[in-house]
């Protein structure tokens, strides 16, 4: 039994869908089911035993203690969070509760658990700490990607945020041994990723025939992963990581926000389409950009590979094929995620340049 947090999320619940594939391990699924967590992504799950759904926060203590006590899982998987960068511009209050006092109370309740056990089971034990690679700031052109050895310069309020709770990770390791492991991720990309983010706005946004918001020049730089590579690499630094250590996870696929943006236009044209002919490229609008946007990041995965022997299945274009026809024959999930709270904020945020 293995206790994921945030796992009704994007990367969640893709790391649950796979995590029950590949080891058929049950999982105590702890989600808040904020605006960012859909059960409905787990739906393949339903009548399962080995997925246990339990609705809370990871900042209460006390019942992150009982579901521990209650299930004695051997490992417990953090990738609650919220994730959105320009959601931490306008309010970063809930980027300071969840990502930092949650972590707090998350590893409180963990520390107790895990000073319980004993032998093989406190041995076997391990906190895996799902973060990205943002809290290292930004990098310039000719900077050489991030390795685990760089230092933290979080520049938003998510990035700061995360980085306060990596550094609350290494410290629940340093100080009272908490058997810990960190990975730090580039962008992911996949199934079931909200559509507020690049890849599925983009996608969403031309399928509707709305402007396709392109943040400044659209030069900013980001290495992306698939989804279900992100997946193999927790479950292998699970497996395998050396406690106390952190890993870098990436896909080698730095590109351009607008490369990543043609892209998109270029697949949804061979694969749908326009009605009335033409490129969706030509939906391109370019808006003010973001503040304080990062440039450039880039993720150095030698350690990971070398150390762990982890490598990406899916090569970008493969990979954002498939993406491409996931929402393509998931235009049902599209429509019932996008709520009109969920419009309103979207046009919010995108105000024409
Ligand atoms: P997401 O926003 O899609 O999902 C976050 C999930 O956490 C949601 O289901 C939400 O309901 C849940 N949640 C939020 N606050 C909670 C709380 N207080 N208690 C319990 N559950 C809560 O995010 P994601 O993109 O799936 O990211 C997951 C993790 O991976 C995050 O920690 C994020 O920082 C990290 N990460 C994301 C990316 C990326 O590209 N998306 C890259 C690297 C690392």
């Amino acid at each position: 039994m293995i206790l994921v947090t945030g796992g009704a999320g994007f990367i969640g619940s893709n790391f649950v869908l796979d995590w029950i594939a590949a080891h058929g391990e049950p999982v105590v699924n702890l989600d808040k089911l904020t605006y960012a967590g859909n059960l409905e992504n787990l739906r393949a799950l339903e009548g399962d035993a080995r997925h246990v759904f339990v609705q809370g926060d990871i900042g209460d203590q006390a019942l992150v203690e009982d579901l521990l006590l209650r299930h004695r899982p051997r490992a417990v998987l953090n990738f609650a969070a919220e994730s959105h960068v320009d959601r931490s511009i306008h309010s970063p209050g809930s980027f300071i509760e969840t990502n930092v006092v949650g972590t707090f109370r998350l590893l409180e309740a963990v520390r107790g658990y895990w000073s319980g056990l004993q032998g093989e089971e406190r041995e076997a034990f391990r906190f895996l700490h799902v973060s990205t690679d943002e809290v290292y700031g930004s990098l310039a052109a000719r900077d050489p990607a991030f390795s685990e050895e760089n230092k933290y310069e979080p520049n938003s309020p998510y990035s700061a945020s995360k980085a306060a709770s990596d550094h609350l990770v290494r410290a629940y390791h340093h100080t009272y041994g908490l058997p810990v492991l960190t990975t730090n991720c580039s962008n992911n990309y996949g199934p079931y990723h909200f559509p507020e983010k690049l890849i599925p706005l983009m996608i969403v946004n031309a399928l509707a025939g709305k402007p396709l918001p392109v943040y400044g020049d659209g030069q900013q730089i980001r290495d992306w992963l698939y989804v279900g590579d992100h997946c193999s690499a927790i479950r292998r630094v699970l497996e395998a990581g050396k406690v106390g250590e952190t890993y870098n996870v990436g896909g080698w696929n730095e590109k351009p926000n607008l490369e990543i943006v043609h892209t998109v236009c270029a697949l949804l044209d061979e694969l749908r389409p326009k009605a009335g002919g033409g490129s969706y490229q030509e939906q391109i609008t370019f808006v003010k950009d973001r503040p304080g946007h990062d440039r450039r990041y880039a993720i150095d995965a030698r350690k990971i590979e070398r150390e762990l022997g982890w490598k990406p299945a899916e090569t970008f274009e493969t990979g954002i094929r498939k993406t491409v026809q996931w929402y393509l024959a998931h235009g049902d999930w599209v429509q019932r995620v996008q709520s009109g709270a969920y419009r309103e904020w979207i046009s919010k945020q995108y105000a024409q340049a």
